[in-house]
């Protein structure tokens, strides 16, 4: 028997295999969650005037020392116009947000502090202002020449919008890497039609893909392939064609049909490595490249598959992302068990479903999300982590467990 390479280890070769891809420009509505390849500075100031921060009066600090008093009304500046006159001594412009400070004027009083005089010829005011009340400089939160984000940073909607702030269209991101995801089986079925005898429905494509696109990164749906050297040759060469990476699940256990093994190896040059990982599920994992594009061989079972994915595919494709190293993998933190987890020492890492909550005393709760073998798709969907159960006979209730945590929780 093969003996058991540890997960860590089995990470590494994966890791090593999977380098950033080459940078792009790309458009802003398209770069929510990249991470930029260059350093972004301003060649512009936010706000690149200065402009009040309140709807009222623009005034000349001085007139006001003696408030309450008077002042002449000389306009009004709306935002999105600029004032044709000046603030003089004993005047004042009405001035709504975002407005420019008009020349002569040094500060903003609230309208809340103002009354209206005469029709709104003139204008009364109630407190003193001092110079700079309520104006928002100019480069106030981004100077020209200032460097705004680093290179490898993950954008989020607040980046987007600062870059939009400065004037940019595109920004340079390491792309999404588009991953394929093939379904390996004769047994497989696409669609809701009637199943024929050992037939089953394919679970693992819309599930891969789902996860493929919730990760940040472009699916490409390349189908069913049955159980067949050629057909199996012929699409993951297609796929490598046009895809950064793929994902194949199904034929990668023992005791096979060797299709998915023989395509592979033969397509890989005899590269494919044919890992038995010391993890539960998801033991049976193939790793190699076909043309310089990683190809992961995802056990079948769909829990194995997506605990695989979790563990090899995820981290890979975010490095490929550009994603910092420190990031790459899901977190994990230290978490209480609420109920017995029990199992036998069997040299492997379990991985066990569990609904996760943070509870009133600050730390994440966890429980088993129902029966885990790998085939039972609906406790895995029901979970937000995975427990690290380490080699051995188990926890009892109120240790501290190692927690991978998953969507809904990271
Ligand atoms: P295999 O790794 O091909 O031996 O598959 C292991 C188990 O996973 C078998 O019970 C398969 O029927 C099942 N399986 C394989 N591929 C899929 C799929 N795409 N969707 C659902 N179940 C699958
Ligand atoms: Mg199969």
């Amino acid at each position: 028997m093969t003996a058991l390479v540890a997960l860590d280890a089995a990470v590494e070769r994966v890791m090593a295999a999977c380098r950033p891809l080459e940078p792009v420009g790309m458009a802003l509505a398209d770069a929510l969650g990249c991470v930029t390849a260059e350093d972004v500075t301003s060649g512009e100031s936010i706000p690149p005037f200065a402009n009040t921060a309140m709807d009222g009066y623009a005034v000349r600090a001085a007139d006001t020392a003696g408030a309450p008093t008077e002042l002449e009304v000389v306009g009004t500046i709306a935002a999105g116009s600029a004032a044709s006159f000046v603030v003089g001594p004993g005047q004042a412009a009405r001035i709504m947000t975002g407005a420019p400070i008009p020349d002569g004027a040094d500060a903003i009083v609230m309208v809340e502090r103002t009354t209206v005089l005469d029709g709104g010829r003139r204008v009364s005011v109630s407190t003193p202002a001092g110079v700079g009340d309520h104006v928002r400089p100019a480069g106030e939160d981004v100077a020209p020449g200032q460097l705004v984000f680093e290179a490898g940073t993950v954008l989020g909607p607040g980046h987007l919008g600062v870059l939009a702030s400065i004037g940019r269209q595109t920004v340079c991101v390491r792309p999404r890497p588009r991953v394929g995801v093939l379904s390996t089986g004769d047994e497989l079925v696409a669609g809701g039609g009637p199943l024929l005898p050992g037939q089953i429905r394919d679970s693992n494509r819309i599930t891969l893909l789902a996860l493929v696109a919730g990760s940040g990164f472009e699916p490409v749906d390349l189908g069913i392939c049955p159980d067949d050297e050629s057909h199996l040759s012929g699409a993951i060469s297609h796929a490598v064609e046009r895809c950064d990476a793929v994902l194949t699940s199904g034929g990668v256990s023992v005791g096979d049909f060797d299709f998915v093994k023989v395509a592979l190896d033969r397509l890989s040059g005899g590269t494919m490595q044919w890992m038995q990982v010391a993890i539960k599920p998801a033991k049976p994992f193939a790793f190699g490249t076909i043309e310089g594009v990683p190809v992961f061989g995802l056990p079948g079972n769909p829990v194995s598959s997506m605990v695989s994915f979790e563990c090899f595919a995820r981290p890979a494709l975010r490095q490929m992302m550009g994603h910092p190293e420190s990031s790459l993998s899901r977190p994990r933190v230290r978490g209480i068990a609420d109920e017995e987890f029990r199992r036998g020492a069997d040299g492997k890492l379990h991985l066990v479903r569990v609904l996760a909550r943070w509870q009133g005393d600050g730390r994440l709760h966890v429980r088993s999300s129902g029966p885990q073998a790998s085939n039972l798709l609906r406790t895995m969907a029901l979970a937000n982590a995975l427990v690290l159960l380490p080699d051995g006979d188990g926890v009892k209730s109120g240790a501290e467990v190692e927690v991978l945590l998953l969507d809904g929780l990271s």
